[in-house]
């Protein structure tokens, strides 16, 4: 349903949670957020209810610089903690948010389990960690790794991902649910509604459908599904707040 991601010197949970609280509106049944912490490591907190339940069940050593959060609306698997995004693959290396519906995720999922994945969940969103993670490992760059899963998948999704191996980076892609990406001062944002922007920066980019993007601290690249870079001018948000 909401997704947010930031990346840059500052605490990512501090503009994680508050920007799910911005996305509150659109209505939800859980929410979670994913950051690296020093070295990479990957930590991750969700739960079933509210954002201020999220907010208080989080550790006060939950730092890190890097990180995605998401607010769902279930469509695969009952509201819960395990169903709750972030979800992660086996060795916690990938984290994944997703907005949309997988709608071949049960074959992704007999696939995968074939092959040695254990799901945690019930929700289709868990077959994209898996197969990121699978791609991650042998093609090494995030972005050929969320391309190559996409690749898979038959659906729609709005996707932040983030890679405990990758730091210094977090790869969107949009297919039929917004991802929209905010340009701050040597730091960025992403999310899937300007509303969580707006307080941060007014300079956003617009992914289209079939878009991807590479989101660094100092910067971003749009590419498509095929890996053709496109070229994307910033606009300018006029709204009040
Ligand atoms: N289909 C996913 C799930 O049920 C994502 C739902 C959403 O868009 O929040 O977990």
């Amino acid at each position: 349903c909401g997704i947010v991601a930031y990346i840059g010197p500052k605490d990512a949970t501090t503009f994680l949670l508050e920007g799910l609280q911005r996305l509150e509106y659109r209505g939800y049944d859980s929410a979670g957020i994913a950051v690296l912490g020093k070295g990479g490591a990957l930590k991750v907190c969700k739960t079933k209810g509210r954002v201020a339940d999220l907010a208080a069940a989080v550790p006060a050593r939950f730092k890190g610089t890097t990180g995605i959060g998401h607010t769902r609306w279930a469509t695969h698997g009952v509201p819960s903690d395990a169903n709750a995004h972030p979800h992660t693959d086996n060795a916690d290396r990938i984290a994944v948010v997703h907005n949309g519906i997988i709608e071949n995720a049960d074959e992704l999922r007999a696939r995968l389990t074939a092959e040695g994945a254990v799901f945690t969940s019930e929700t289709d969103t868990e077959v994209l960690a898996h197969l990121i993670f699978a791609h991650a490992a042998k093609d090494g760059e995030l972005e050929d790794a969320v391309r190559a899963a996409l690749k898979l998948v038959v659906g729609t999704y709005g996707i932040a991902v983030v890679d405990s191996a990758q730091p210094d980076r977090i790869v969107v892609a949009r297919n039929g649910s917004p991802i929209v990406l905010g340009i701050g001062e040597k730091e960025m944002f992403a999310a899937s509604d300007v509303a969580a922007l707006v307080r941060y920066t007014r300079q956003v980019v617009h992914l289209e459908d079939g878009e991807l993007a590479t989101v660094r601290a100092d910067g971003f690249r749009t590419f498509t599904e095929d890996a053709r870079t496109v070229t994307r001018q910033p606009s300018t948000v006029d709204w009040e707040v």
